[in-house]
C-alpha cells in the first residue's frame, strides 16, 4: 500500500519516525521500542537513514520487520548525498525484495566533519535528482521533506520554496515537515506552498522536547527557532529531566491539539525512540 491512500479517508493520519539503534547496538534492541508504538495503530512507521549508509542495513531490515512482524505500512527513509546512482539503484532494489512500497526520498545533512567534502562533486546534489531516479525505477510512494522556517542552506525564503515545488514537481506524494515548536510558522508556511501551486498533503512534524540537550543539537542542525515559551521552559527545566519531559509532552499535546483543530491530513511524531512518551501524547490528544 501507499502511504498516500491513508490521506484519502478523512481522517487525520498518525505516523511515527524511529531510527535504527547505533551499530554498537544489536539491532533487537528496538523491536521493543516499535512493538509498544504498534499499539498506537499509526497509519505507517518510518525508519530513518543514516547519511552517508551508516544505517543503510538496518533501515531496510528494520522496515521489513514492521511490516512484516507487526503488519504495519513501513516508510523507508533513504539519503541520495554521497551515495552512487549504482549504489542507489541497489538499494532500491533491495527496498523491492523487502516489500517496502513507500521511501521518504531525502538529500541528507552535509558532513560537518569533513573538510574535503564538495557537494558539487557528488552524483547526487539535491532530493529532486533521487525522486526522479526513484520514479523512474518502480512504483514507490515518495514523500519528502519540507522546512516551513527554509532550508538552514538556503539564502532566501523564496527560493527555497521554489525548490520545494520543483522537487514536489518530480513526483511526491506528500511533504512531511522539518519540526517547528510555533504552529503559526507551520500554517503560514502551508499558505505560501499552496499559492505556489504545491497541492500534496504537508504534515506537520512534531518532535517532542525531551531532553534539553538533544533539542539543541536539532535545533543546531535544522535551524528550527524557539518561540519565548519554549524557552522559558527550558531555562527553567534545563536542570531537572523528569520536569523537562512532562513540560515537553505538554507543550507537544498542545501543539498537536491545535494543528488538528486546523484540520490537518494528519500528524507525524518524531519518537526518537520514547515510546511511552509518544504514547502519552497521542493519548492527551485523542488521536486512537
Ligand atoms: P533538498 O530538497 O535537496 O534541499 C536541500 C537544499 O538544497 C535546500 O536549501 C534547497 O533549497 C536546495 N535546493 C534544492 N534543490 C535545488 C536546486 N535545484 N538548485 C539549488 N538549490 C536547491 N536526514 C538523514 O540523514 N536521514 C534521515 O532519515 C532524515 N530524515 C528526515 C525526515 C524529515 C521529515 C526531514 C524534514 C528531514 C530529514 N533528514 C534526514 C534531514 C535532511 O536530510 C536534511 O534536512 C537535508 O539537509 C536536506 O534534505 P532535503 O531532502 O530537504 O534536501
Amino acid at each position: 500500500m501507499k502511504v498516500i491512500d491513508l490521506y484519502r479517508k478523512g481522517a487525520p493520519v498518525l505516523s511515527l519516525e524511529i531510527f535504527p539503534p547505533r551499530k554498537d547496538y544489536p539491532v533487537e534492541t528496538v523491536f521493543t521500542t516499535i512493538e509498544k508504538l504498534t499499539r498506537l495503530q499509526p497509519g505507517f512507521i518510518g525508519v530513518t537513514y543514516g547519511a552517508g549508509g551508516s544505517n543503510r542495513d538496518r533501515t531496510v531490515e528494520i522496515a521489513a520487520r514492521i511490516k512484516r512482524d507487526y503488519q504495519v505500512e513501513a516508510l523507508a527513509h533513504l539519503t541520495c548525498v554521497r551515495h552512487t546512482r549504482q549504489e542507489i539503484a541497489e538499494i532500491l532494489d533491495e527496498l523491492q525484495r523487502e516489500g517496502i512500497h513507500n521511501i521518504m526520498a531525502l538529500r541528507g545533512d552535509i558532513p560537518e566533519d569533513e573538510d574535503d567534502f564538495q557537494l558539487e562533486k557528488q552524483e547526487y546534489r539535491y532530493a529532486y535528482q533521487l525522486i526522479n531516479d526513484v520514479r523512474q525505477r518502480a512504483d514507490f510512494g515518495i514523500l519528502a521533506a519540507a522546512h516551513p522556517e527554509g532550508h538552514p542552506e538556503c539564502r532566501r525564503l523564496h527560493e527555497d520554496l521554489d525548490n520545494l515545488k520543483r522537487k514536489v514537481d518530480c513526483g511526491v506524494d506528500l511533504l512531511v515537515t522539518q519540526l517547528f515548536f510555533d504552529n503559526r510558522i507551520y500554517c503560514d508556511f502551508v499558505d505560501r506552498a499552496i499559492t505556489k501551486g504545491i497541492d500534496c498533503p504537508i504534515v506537520p512534524g512534531i518532535m517532542p522536547v525531551l531532553n534539553v540537550k538533544q533539542i539543541k543539537r536539532m535545533v543546531y542542525l535544522c535551524g528550527a527557532s524557539i518561540p519565548p515559551k519554549m524557552l522559558s521552559l527550558l531555562d527553567r527545566y534545563e536542570n531537572n529531566p523528569a520536569d523537562m519531559e512532562k513540560a515537553g509532552i505538554e507543550y507537544a499535546s498542545e501543539q498537536v491539539r491545535d494543528l488538528l483543530e486546523d484540520h490537518v491530513d494528519g500528524v507525524h511524531l518524531y519518537t526518537m525512540n520514547k515510546p511511552e512518551q509518544i504514547t502519552q501524547i497521542v493519548d492527551n490528544v485523542g488521536l486512537r
